[in-house]
């Protein structure tokens, strides 16, 4: 087995494993007062650190969650709606959101959640950056776009693209909403553990531990919100018990939050990992391009995070690869990350301008902690004998209509 989709998920690292389990074994709720809960909320606040480290926050800024979706949720909703009722105590409209927007290549549940943004609030202006064709966010129109209008506008540029890996210019993001007194969201869930995270450029910042060797169902939005660098209080969405200072109530998720820390942590000195995975992609696409020079590399000119590949090659649709690469033992995934199950044209693909038939053929090779250069040789091997049976196949369609 070749598995080369970490961008979906990738693979539970035994040192998470490891906390998790002893997570589970010690059992335990958080909040009880008592020794057992005092030695869950232990392994609470460490998994807390550890995750802040790798943020660039500190450790009171990071409050966990089911997921990278419910923490794009939580940053939208709970931003817009903090901020209405800010505008209401204070009678002074000032700091409230009135324009939402997000980059056009956005994970779907930051996409999702401004669209229904639109629908709750139809006063609220709700916008798409553009890109560039090599994937990268349009700073001028974010320029133009924060100039435009009244009210305070909150920004979503995710640090690295989960589709192309291309990283995004957050720093230069972060200048323009500072200047413009907005807010920004960085959704960092592909970036993670790949680059350095620097909280202090923005607001709010989402992960996800199943992306960087975690368990699934367990994430964090990393928040400024009520803090004194904020005047817009984030407006819990999930209600119930004060866990987490009521930013986000529910009993934490123990060995969930445990094997986050773990893979976080693992990254702390991720220098060599990063440098072995950076190697095996590079091969990956020498190798493939050596084999097949038509491929199409999408961002190649710009700055990639080194665990992502995303390419096609002209006449072998994404649905004919993946089967044929599953049959060989070799797992990608086409289109973005969430609809691996699913095949459609990207839309991170459409709004970087790609040809749709060139988009249908897109694939995205992710590889991680686990990928070694015998599933790079394997998914070479099968993408160039599917090419060569899709070449084959085109000629023989061409024979016949010619014959007939
Ligand atoms: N943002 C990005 C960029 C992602 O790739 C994903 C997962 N595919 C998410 C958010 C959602 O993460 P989760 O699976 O933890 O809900």
């Amino acid at each position: 087995m070749h598995y080369l989709d970490h961008n979906a998920t990738s693979p539970l690292r035994p040192e998470s494993l490891s906390a998790m389990t002893h997570a589970l074994a010690a059992g335990g709720n958080p909040s009880s007062i008592h020794a057992k809960g005092r030695a869950a909320r232990a392994i609470v606040e460490e998994a807390r650190e550890k995750v802040a480290r790798l943020a660039g926050a500190k450790a009171d800024q990071v409050i966990f969650t089911s997921g990278a979706t419910e923490s794009n949720n939580l940053a939208l909703f709970g931003a817009v709606e903090g901020s209405l009722a800010e505008g209401d105590v204070s009678k002074n409209a000032s700091g409230r959101i009135t324009r939402v927007f997000v980059s056009a290549i956005e994970h779907s549940s930051v996409l999702s959640t401004a669209d229904r943004l639109a629908e709750r609030f139809p006063w609220l202006r709700v916008s798409r950056l553009a890109v560039t064709a090599d994937g990268v966010v349009d700073l001028e129109g974010l320029r133009v776009a924060l100039r435009e209008g009244k009210g305070r506008a909150v920004v979503a540029v995710m640090a690295a693209n989960n589709e192309t890996g291309v990283v995004q210019p957050i720093a230069e993001v972060s200048k323009l909403a500072r200047e413009a007194g907005a807010l920004l969201l960085v959704d960092a869930v592909p970036a993670a553990g790949k680059i350095k995270l620097d909280f202090s450029l923005c607001d709010y910042m989402t992960l996800s531990a199943h992306k960087i060797g975690g368990p699934q169902g367990s994430g964090a939005l990393v928040v400024r919100a009520n803090s004194s660098e904020t005047s817009v209080p984030l407006q819990p969405q999930l209600v119930g018990g004060g866990q987490q200072k009521g930013l986000r109530a529910g009993t934490e998720n123990l060995s969930g939050i445990a094997g986050f820390g773990a893979s976080a942590h693992s990254l702390e000195d991720g220098e060599g990992e990063r440098a072995r995975i950076l190697h095996l992609r590079d091969h990956f696409e020498t190798a493939l391009k050596h084999a097949v020079p038509e491929a199409v590399i999408f961002g190649v000119t710009q700055t990639r995070l080194c665990s992502t590949s995303c390419f096609a090659i002209p006449g072998l649709t994404a649905e004919t690869a993946l089967i044929g690469l599953d049959l060989d033992g070799v797992m990608m995934s086409s289109g973005s990350t969430c609809s691996s199950g699913k095949v459609a044209v990207s839309h991170v693909l459409a709004a970087m301008g790609v040809d749709e038939m060139l988009a249908g053929g897109a694939l995205r090779a992710s590889f991680g902690w686990s990928s070694t250069i015998e599933d790079v040789n394997a998914a070479v091997a099968s993408l160039v004998k599917l090419r060569e049976r899709a070449a084959q196949k085109s000629k023989d369609t061409k024979d016949h209509s010619e014959a007939a």
